[in-house]
């Protein structure tokens, strides 16, 4: 059976979907869960973005051993030396260089005729091998470039020593039977096209992106680049999960499999999920509550009797599994390490003690402690990002007939604590407005949104915030069983990474 490799991008894609914006330590957690995954590639980031963008991909490239690490480069000198930089210390480093080769970005982008793009990619191909062995070089927009010019660029690449040749779809353009002939032409009329892998990369503008790259494989791509839950610009890109069940559960019909390890992509996609903030919907393919859900008699009548009759794969594949232990209040510290060890977590001592004692005091507010709860305990422990301000007690009072106040106490990183109260026209908004007094930062909340962890009345809030100030926007989150703390917990959340966000972009280290 033929291998087809899986190259991540949703630390580099998937991180430009609007509102997302991950920190360096987010990332690493994303990067070592895609390593454990089994993911063959890692695109990392876009290094000459920022300094903030180099220093997390070269935390990446430093980390990860499993996994060859990428980072993305325009074709020129200045984004080739920053990758270098960011991929200091990668065990399998490898660059991306990119340029556009179709009319409309010729035309209008470039403002560049057919050899100068040809000229361009070849000179930045050559600069980049003096320091690399590995390039995987893109024609960006390749789904609407003239297909000659796509096989004279393909051939190019290849006399130049790029290692594998891209062909994105990077509008979401195509339909699958025209993708999947792109791969096709481009294996039957490039002399040396054995030399290099082929790889596909599409978006979901027409919701095609699962069936371009499926068709790509048919076509003869060796490498599928997509990201987890399929985020990414505007309607994001493929969804690694759903080509890999693909593949698995038709392997007869396309003879081709990833090395991915498939019990860990719920737990891959329930991290990204919850680091980046953006929900899984319940009907999506492979990942979603409802995927495995069944609802009629009819098929619930089917299910029982025979599993296949309503099922082609079986969730326990991906990694979901009944979870029969539920902790609680008397749980000690031996079941809480099984628990966590069964849910994929190796604690060294001092985070397990950590993770206990937050354990123990979410225990005392609610009976039955689940799964969920405990994953969203651990992933809130993931992120330290340092505290300017630290959330010490709020005081809330509402009725509908008067108005709402607020009273805020938070600690500042040199010792001061600051009260403050504030009005609002509820009693989130007045959490906020007392907030704001007390930081003293002039920000504008883009979006707020709060789901249950799990289910119940006793059921822990989590509230997702995005916060923007000039062009900057910044994410945050809050746990808690009260959703007025979990509000203000995400702000306070949101502020710290704005403050960590503006020092590394200015190069200083946080
Ligand atoms: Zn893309």
């Amino acid at each position: 059976m033929r291998k087809i490799f899986i190259f991540d991008t949703t630390l580099r894609d998937g991180e430009q979907s609007p509102g997302v914006n991950l920190n360096t330590r987010e990332k690493l957690e994303i990067a070592y869960q895609l390593e454990k995954l089994g993911v063959d590639r890692i695109e990392a980031g876009f290094p000459a973005a920022s300094p903030g963008d180099l220093s997390a991909v070269n935390a990446v490239a430093r980390a990860i051993k499993k996994s060859t690490i990428i980072g993305l480069s325009r074709s020129r000198m200045q984004d080739i030396d920053a990758v270098r930089e960011a991929l200091q210390g990668a065990e399998d480093p490898c660059i991306h260089l990119f340029l556009a080769t179709s009319p409309i970005h010729r035309k209008y982008k470039l403002k560049m005729e057919k050899d100068q793009v040809m000229e361009t990619a070849r000179e930045a191909i050559r600069y980049a091998r003096k320091y690399f062995s590995k390039i995987e070089f893109s024609c960006e927009d390749a789904g609407r470039t003239e297909i000659d010019f796509l096989c004279q660029m393909t051939s190019m690449a290849i006399q130049e020593g790029a290692s594998v040749v891209n062909i994105p779809d990077t509008v979401g353009y195509l339909y699958p039977y025209e993708y999947g002939n792109i791969f096709k032409t481009l294996k039957e009329q490039v002399p040396g096209i054995e030399k290099i892998q082929l790889s596909a990369h599409c978006h979901d503008d027409l919701g095609m992106a699962t069936a371009n790259s499926l068709a790509a494989i048919a076509g003869g791509a060796d490498q599928i680049e997509g990201t987890i839950n399929g985020i990414g610009e505007r309607a994001g890109n493929t969804a690694l999960e759903e080509v890999a069940l693909a593949l698995e559960t038709r392997s007869d019909f396309f003879n081709a499999k990833t090395t991915l390890e498939l019990s860990e992509i719920a737990r891959t996609s329930r991290l990204v999920s919850r680091l980046t903030g953006m929900v899984v919907p319940g009907n999506k393919a492979i990942v979603g509550a409802n995927a495995f859900a069944h609802e009629s008699g009819i098929h619930q009548d089917g299910m029982l009797k025979e599993k296949t009759t309503y099922e082609i794969m079986s969730p326990e594949t991906i990694g979901l599994k009944e979870s029969k232990l539920v902790l609680g209040k008397h749980s000690g510290r031996h079941a809480f390490r099984e628990k966590l060890i069964d849910l994929g977590y190796t604690l060294e001592e001092e985070r397990l003690n950590e993770a206990f004692a937050k354990f123990k005091a979410l225990a005392d507010k609610k009976k039955d402690v689940t799964d969920e709860d405990l994953l969203a305990i651990m992933e809130e422990k993931l992120v330290d990002t340092p505290e300017s301000f630290r959330l010490e007690a709020i005081y809330v009072a509402y009725g509908n007939e008067s108005t709402p106040t607020a009273k805020v106490r938070i600690a500042t990183l040199n010792g001061e604590t600051l009260e403050v109260g504030a009005e609002g026209n509820g009693s989130v908004d007045a959490i906020y407005n007392a907030i704001d007094r007390a930081s003293n930062e002039e920000v504008t909340l883009s979006d707020y949104s709060i789901k249950s962890v799990s289910h119940g009345k006793d059921a822990q809030g989590e509230v997702h915030v995005v916060l923007t100030q000039d062009d900057v926007s910044v994410q945050g989150r809050g746990i808690s069983t009260d959703i007025l703390e979990a509000s203000a917990r995400a702000y306070v959340d949101a502020l710290n990474r704005l403050i960590e966000k503006k020092k590394s972009d200015r190069g200083i280290k946080a």
